[in-house]
């Protein structure tokens, strides 16, 4: 005999404060969590450039000095 099986739905509901932010990159309003600063992940991204781009452009140019260096290497005669 088989047990009878019958389907329940069942919903869940996360609770968080949601609060107003204005984003910091396009200073456009939205409400989210309170932990959250930027509005979209491209904002995220765009922040995270502004804040870090210049180093990072630094160790990509390093790197590829690098690279360049060791290439050329032969023919520096
Ligand atoms: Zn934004």
């Amino acid at each position: 005999m088989e047990p009878a099986s019958k389907s329940v739905s069942v919903q869940f509901v996360r609770q968080y404060t949601i609060t107003e932010h204005i984003c910091p990159v396009c200073g456009t309003p939205f409400s989210g969590p309170k932990l959250r600063v930027y509005c979209t992940p491209e904002c995220v991204r765009k922040a995270a450039w502004a804040r870090h781009g210049a180093e990072w452009n630094e160790t990509r140019k390093a790197k590829r000095h690098e690279s360049r260096s060791h290439l050329s290497q032969g023919d520096n005669s």
